[in-house]
């Protein structure tokens, strides 16, 4: 299994997740930090522009309070009437120069004609005022118009003051114009209206002034700036009474939010260090976290999807690729194959090395499957020693086959399995996808049907899936439902005896049990073949011990010397058959030495200890084992040799011949001779003739049965054979 260090989906996932909302979170702080800052420096801006225009007023006011001090006076209205220059310029215009800083005073008579000027402390020629008439006439008019109409009084009583103010430019310069009549501040002197004499006095918005109102507000850099040069946003337009702006007046703005920000800055860069670091920490901690989840997540669905003992994939991933694959298939004209197959001797590698050999002979089939398929293939372990393969973009048959044929082979190599060499081989059954209609189910049950065609044609080999293959398997399937139904008891199976007599043909000797199906709608099925379904179908263990019991109850019943039951080699593969056997003849009461058990030579071949050990343990208890059809097989001579049977039953095959093949007569002698070596007892099966009978019994063998003698029997028939009798009961009941 390949871990993907770092990179698994998981952990990006979470990793960006939280890198994410942390530069969210820091962008709303920084950003919210700005906004406050910036909130608080607009506010601030405000005020400041507030401070320096009520400044401005303020001024204003008091050039106007300070003009009034000296414009409401008797002596004022007296002197200037008579033109007292050198009292005027100490009181009216030099004095205000020194005192109040106004830089230009002009005292008009009551036609605004100048009697008296003044500039920067210097009193000068009236002519003067020509040069600034245009910009002082309009607020003189207005403060005749009010003399010439003068305002109501107040709702204090108070009456209105007579003043006239503006911002005017003078020269390019901005300044405080203001404008009083002369009047007397007592009954002492009068002076009739439209008489009075005006007090024109200007002061110029320089630096100076600028600075005395900022001072006040505490703004620093305050500074008079003309049209022409560009201000900030800190800054406070002078305008006169017609809306024309004449300059302004700017300062430094105050920023309280940007210095504090300034001040907080390096102790805001420590905690978002610090901040930065806790989260540098805790990602890490949760990336080992996710990354193990993630682990474990792939590990769990790695396990859910392989084989543990050879990483293979398993049945479950391996049907999805199947699906999956036929899918893709049915769109091009290549077709997916099959391949099921199953190793020929694991269960004996098991059996006699132990399942710490069976495993490792799993695991290095798996590595040679493996190794012998294309990288597109799929090889997946299905169960115990059985795999699937499916083989992409096959051409046709013979393709497939080629592939099965190198499988085969790779697999009769011998395994190295706890030094010891092991040779094993395999069979495997081939189904190939037909169009897209191909049903993935349908696939591995003719592979598998294949398969068991292999195995049943000698193992070994491949079998293709033919279309007959399925017919046969539904009428195995039904016969297999049937037998199952009749050993229920629904009835239907029955055993026939026949007798052994002996050579002169007179005597009984003992007789065989032989099973009969009738049924109702297939007609009498050859045993045979029932038989053989009933192996495959896992059915035999019970119908063998149906017919053990059986014939051991109808011999018990009689003065039969003794019976002979056929057994299948797979009951001699169950380890717990003899004590079978010894419980079924003590619930019926048959002497073990009137039992002899028939069975196959194929069962001897296996050289199975197992086996050897239940043969040996049904002769201790005085049963007799009996080597059926002898002489079709592969006869093993070490097996009779070392006396594990007791009797031979020489194949009908070879009696059939007799008569016709001098040759076949040269066998049966040698087969008989080799009993008698080896001190065995000798049947001869199948004896259809006279002719047959005495050449047996020439031959020395004096045990026959066959149709000459009695065909197999019904019970009823079979005691009513001369030389038998039995107990009555058990005759009826035999079969209850
Ligand atoms: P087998 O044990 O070799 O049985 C002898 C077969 O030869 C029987 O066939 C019998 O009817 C037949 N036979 C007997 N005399 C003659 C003769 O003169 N000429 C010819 N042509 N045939 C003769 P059957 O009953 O059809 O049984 C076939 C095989 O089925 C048996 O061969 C035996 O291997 C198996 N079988 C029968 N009953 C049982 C049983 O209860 N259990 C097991 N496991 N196998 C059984
Ligand atoms: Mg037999
Ligand atoms: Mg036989």
């Amino acid at each position: 299994m390949s871990q993907r260090q770092n990179s698994s989906p998981l952990t990006h996932q979470v990793t960006l997740t939280v890198l994410t909302l942390a530069a969210f979170a820091l962008a709303i702080l920084v950003g919210f930090g700005f906004y406050a800052a910036f909130q608080a420096d607009h506010a601030s801006l405000e005020r400041q522009k507030m401070f320096i225009a009520d400044g401005l007023k303020d001024q204003i006011a008091a050039v106007e309070r300070e003009q009034e001090s000296v414009s409401i006076w008797d002596d004022s209205v007296t002197n200037a009437k008579t033109g007292n220059q050198e009292w005027m310029a100490e009181n009216l215009s030099v004095w205000m120069y020194t005192y109040y800083g106004h830089n230009q005073v002009y005292i008009l008579d009551a036609a605004d004609h100048p009697v008296h000027a003044m500039r920067e402390g210097k009193v000068v020629d009236t002519s003067a005022f020509g040069e600034d008439a245009s910009a002082l006439l309009p607020t003189i008019g207005k403060l005749r118009a009010m003399l010439a109409r003068p305002p109501k009084a107040d709702a204090s009583g108070q009456p209105a003051r007579m003043v006239a103010e503006d911002l005017i430019s003078l020269g390019g310069k901005p300044a405080i114009l203001s404008v009083m009549p002369l009047v007397p501040n007592s009954s002492r002197v009068t002076q009739a209206p439209g008489t009075e004499y005006l007090h024109v006095s200007v002061e110029f918005i320089n630096d100076a002034v600028v600075g005395r109102i900022a001072g006040k507000y505490l703004l620093d850099g305050a500074r008079l700036a003309p049209l022409s040069q560009t201000v900030g946003a800190a800054a406070v337009p002078l305008v006169d009474s017609h809306g024309v702006i004449l300059g302004y007046i700017g300062w430094d703005q105050e920023r309280p939010g940007l210095d504090l920000l300034h001040k907080m800055g390096p102790a805001l860069g420590v905690a978002l260090l610090v901040a930065g670091g806790v989260l540098a920490f805790l990602l890490r901690r949760l990336r080992r976290a996710s990354f193990a989840l993630q682990s474990s997540q792939d590990q769990a669905q790695y396990l859910a999807f392989h084989d543990t003992l050879t990483g293979l994939p398993n049945r479950a991933l391996f049907e999805d690729r199947l699906r999956r694959m036929l899918l893709f298939a049915g769109y091009d004209a290549a077709r997916v194959a099959l391949l099921y197959l199953d190793l020929d001797r694991f269960k004996h590698v098991n059996d006699t090395l132990g399942h710490p050999a069976g495993d490792e002979l799993v695991r290095q089939t798996a590595a040679r499957l493996r190794h012998t398929i294309r990288e597109v293939d799929t090889v997946a372990r299905i169960g115990g020693d059985e795999f699937a393969i499916i083989l992409l973009d096959v051409r046709d048959v013979r393709s497939a086959e080629d592939i099965a044929e190198r499988l085969l082979q790779k697999l009769c190599e011998p395994f190295r399995l706890i030094d010891d060499q092991i040779f094993v081989g395999a069979s495997i059954g081939i189904a190939l996808s037909a169009g897209p209609e191909t049903d993935a189910d349908d696939l591995l049950r003719k592979a598998d049907i294949a398969l068991y065609e292999a195995k049943k044609n000698g193992r070994g080999r491949y079998q293709v899936f033919a279309g007959d293959m399925d017919d046969l398997l539904l009428r195995k399937r039904k016969v297999e439902a049937e037998l199952r139904k009749a050993l229920t008891g629904a009835g239907g199976i029955k055993l026939a005896y026949q007798p052994v007599y002996a050579g002169e043909g007179r005597r009984i000797l003992g007789a065989e049990a032989l099973i009969r199906w009738g049924h109702e709608v297939h007609g009498a099925l050859p045993a045979a073949q029932f038989i053989a379904i009933a192996e495959e179908r896992g059915l035999i263990g019970e119908l063998g011990k149906w017919a053990l019991t059986e014939a051991c109850r109808f011999a018990a019943a009689t003065e039969l010397p003794w019976i002979a039951v056929n057994i299948s080699p797979m009951q001699l593969r169950d380890v717990n058959f003899a004590e079978e056997v010894a419980s079924i003849l003590q619930e019926t009461g048959l002497d073990p030495a009137r039992l002899q058990l028939e069975t196959t030579e194929s069962v001897l071949l296996e050289h199975n200890d197992a086996i050897g050990s239940v043969i040996a343990a049904l002769r201790k208890s005085g049963i007799r084992m009996v080597l059926d059809d002898f002489g079709t097989g592969y006869s093993s001579l070490s097996y009779l040799r070392r006396q594990a049977i007791d009797k031979l039953k020489i194949d009908r095959s070879f009696v059939r011949l007799l008569d016709e093949d001098p040759s076949a007569s040269a066998i049966v002698k040698a087969l008989i001779d080799l009993a008698r070596a080896l001190d065995v007892e000798v049947t001869a099966e199948g004896v259809e003739t006279e002719e047959q009978r005495v050449l047996l019994l020439a031959m020395g063998c004096n045990q026959l049965q066959g149709y000459l003698f009695s065909p197999p029997l019904e019970p009823g028939q079979f005691l009513s054979l001369p030389g038998l009798s039995a107990g009555p009961q058990e005759l009826t009941n035999a079969r209850a």
